[in-house]
């Protein structure tokens, strides 16, 4: 098997990870996201295919079943998130692949890849900006948020697990570290 180059951004939801995914990618030539397969409705300003494969549970399930999933979680109740195995496969130190997953999914490709995926933990700067920043999204309805808080406290403790903790407290600094730890793993 030849040489992949996984970078995996992780943090609670809420941390600004998704949003520092985008400005890298805009910043970086040859990074390339990797679209995962979602069972959970697409929001408004979401593309198929781009954001995310949308699809139905049974879908999802035929995905599992024919082992096409590198690594799967209910992030939330009743909603699966997994990262496509042909989006890794593709991937080497000239042709790196960025996944934007939660701690457990990035636990697990540190597991299988070692030396060949640099994990970054995107940190809030306090859990009070955290549930400020879910609420004011507008996005999630009560019990999401609620959710998707009590998630955050168990991923909040796990950032020891991982390659490099970026604070995101000022965006454009956070850009820049996130992209300055790419960098040196690319080179390295
Ligand atoms: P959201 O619904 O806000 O887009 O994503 C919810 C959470 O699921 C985020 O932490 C996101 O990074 C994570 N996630 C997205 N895709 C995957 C995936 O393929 N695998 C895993 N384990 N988590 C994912």
């Amino acid at each position: 098997m030849s040489k992949r180059a996984i970078i995996v951004l992780t943090a609670p939801s809420g941390a600004g990870k998704t949003t520092i995914a985008h400005r890298v990618l805009q910043a970086h030539d040859t990074l390339r996201f990797s679209v995962s397969a979602t069972t959970r409705e697409a929001r408004p300003n979401e593309t198929d295919g781009e954001d995310y494969h949308f699809m139905s549970a049974a879908a999802f399930q035929n995905q599992i079943e024919a082992g096409k999933l590198l690594e799967y979680e209910e992030v939330y109740p009743g909603q699966f998130y997994g990262t496509l195995k042909q989006e890794v496969d593709r991937s080497s130190p000239d042709a790196p692949v960025l996944l934007d997953i939660d701690v457990r999914g990035a636990a697990n490709v540190k597991e299988i890849y070692g030396s060949e995926a640099l994990v970054i933990f995107i940190a809030p700067p306090s859990f009070e900006v955290l549930k400020q920043r879910l609420t004011g999204r507008g996005t999630e309805d009560d019990a999401s948020v609620q959710s998707r808080l009590q998630r955050a406290r168990m991923e909040m403790t796990r950032s020891d697990d991982f390659d490099a903790i970026v604070v995101n407290d000022d965006l454009d600094v956070a850009v820049e570290e996130t992209l300055a730890h790419i960098n040196r793993f690319l080179s390295s």
